[in-house]
């Protein structure tokens, strides 16, 4: 029989684990460092291997950069692949990302052909993934594109993990309707990795669940410190903002190099902001439980009266950049079109920024200076996994006002390291809010500094690396256990 074409890898290059030296304190790095040493003994030539459905775009793919080179750089052989699948899989399986959030999505529902086509695309995945496995490996499927690869690596003789990166903490019936459909495929899964307790459906009750928090890099092109220089320069040439420089548009890699960016934004606007124009930004996906039409609307109604000189950029990847997410150019063009509805004095200072993800790097710096150069920050979220894009502006020190969903509650206690919106659908009180750190410089740079050190206390990819290793060599010793027995 010929052999399975393998997956797509996303090749990472090893980084060095001391590098966290410089950001945790000593009894932290101590036990990095005790993790990696354990690590390099317990796995030998196992590999761990992550699975996913996009090599750019969104958090998880963003986290997989820097945990699998941070493990490389420890020692393990660790490497990443990317499912494959057409516009049809992809299609159906956002609108279970939607049903997992709490919401209908396209409304179609889960017919008998999408759990067909689900298991087929997913088993053919697996068949290709199972090729290149060997006895004691560590498999990590990610979100719910994945979890049908699940009973096809059953005999693999590995370790097998599933991670879900989303969930809600009061399931409705859409959520129901999701598990429901998903469960089925996660019967010979070793162990389960969550975000947060709640959003562990009842039907993994009494399955070795660990809740792991995500986390940022803060050495990555996202999140390393530029100068102003380099943030105004970076945000010009890419025709983000408008303005004299003085400096190169450099940025520094995740290895440590120096790049010039060359990558241009595609904006959607009347005229460009300038470098000296207080600016309310969101970054994230074209994707509607972001809100971006709230947002646009928020900012019209309720803070562009009262503060006449801010102005919103709305900031996220060119859609067609983004296999795994099908939704994304529809979720565009509506938010274009509110924005063209706007009276012209306040559509003026509503921006759309689509930032090229071909080249990594260069949007991650992009990301980056904007989030920088924001006055304010917002994550205007209907339902959010975790919300990295929080983490980021609260480790760049910005004042942030994100709806009290999900994860973002665990990242900020409202008052103290940014402002929480109760409800996430109240325009009133998220223009407030805004309104609020606009016209008080003070508070919000009282909130930013707190934002950052609760991320430095918090999450790091140290403390992520230290949670995962020892998830590992944890399910290795009991594999190990387990196969001695028989
Ligand atoms: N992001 C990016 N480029 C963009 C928009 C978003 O790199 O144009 C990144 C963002 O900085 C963050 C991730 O994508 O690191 C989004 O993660 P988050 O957890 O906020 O949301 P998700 O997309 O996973 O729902």
């Amino acid at each position: 029989m010929p052999r399975a074409r393998p997956l797509e890898h996303v090749h990472v290059g090893p980084l060095p684990p001391e590098r966290f030296r410089s950001v945790v304190d000593d009894d932290r790095w101590r036990l990095l460092d005790a993790a990696n040493h354990r690590a390099r003994s317990i796995f030998g030539a196992r590999v761990v291997w992550n699975v996913n459905s996009t090599a750019t775009g969104g958090g998880v793919a963003e986290m997989l950069h820097s945990l699998t080179a941070y493990a490389r750089g420890a020692g393990v052989d660790a490497r990443w692949g990317v499912m494959e699948a057409d516009e049809e899989f992809f299609t159906l399986t956002k609108r279970l990302h939607h049903l997992l959030h709490g919401s209908a999505g396209d409304g179609a529902g889960l017919s008998l052909a999408d759990h067909a086509l689900y298991e087929r695309v997913t088993r053919e995945n697996a068949q290709r993934l199972a090729a290149e496995l060997s006895p004691g490996d560590v498999v990590v499927l990610h979100d719910p594109q994945t979890a049908g690869m699940a009973p096809a690596l059953a005999d693999c003789g590995v370790a097998l993990l599933w991670r879900s990166h989303i969930g809600v903490d009061e399931p409705n019936d859409a959520v129901r309707t999701g598990w429901d459909f998903l469960t089925p495929f996660l019967d010979d899964v070793d162990a389960f990795i969550f975000t947060r307790r709640a959003y562990v459906p009842p039907q993994l009750e009494g399955r070795d669940v660990s809740i792991i928090c995500p986390s940022i890099d803060v050495f990555s092109e996202k999140n390393h410190p530029m100068t102003g220089g380099q943030i105004a320069s970076v945000l010009v040439t890419a025709q983000v903002l408008h303005g004299e420089v003085t400096v190169a548009p450099t940025y520094v890699t995740r290895s440590g190099g120096l790049e010039h960016l060359t990558c241009r934004a595609q904006m959607d606007e009347d005229a460009p902001a300038g470098l000296n124009d207080r600016l309310v930004l969101q970054v994230g996906r074209w994707d509607p439980l972001k809100d971006p039409i709230g947002v646009i609307e928020g900012f019209a109604e309720h803070v562009a009266a009262y503060v006449p000189d801010a102005h919103l950029m709305l900031a996220g990847p060119a859609p067609e950049d983004v296999d795994d997410d099908p939704e994304a150019l529809s979720v565009l063009h509506r938010a274009r079109a509110v924005r063209a509805a706007l009276p012209a004095d306040v559509r003026a200072r509503v921006h759309l920024a689509c930032v090229p993800i071909c080249d990594r790097g260069e949007n991650a710096a992009v990301i980056n200076a904007l989030q920088r150069h924001a006055t304010v920050v917002v994550q205007k979220s209907l339902a959010e996994g975790f919300g990295l894009t929080v983490t980021e502006a609260m480790w760049k020190s910005r004042p942030v006002v994100a709806s009290a969903v999900g994860g973002i509650c665990d990242q900020i206690v409202s008052g103290v390291h940014g402002l929480l919106l109760d409800d996430p659908t109240d325009l009133p009180a998220f223009g407030a809010a805004i309104t609020a750190l606009l016209t008080d410089a003070r508070r919000s740079a009282t909130l930013g500094r707190a934002a950052h050190d609760r991320v430095g206390a918090e999450f790091l990819g140290s403390r992520h690396l230290i949670q995962l290793l020892g998830l590992f060599g944890r399910l290795i010793d009991e594999h190990e256990r387990a196969a001695s027995a028989v």
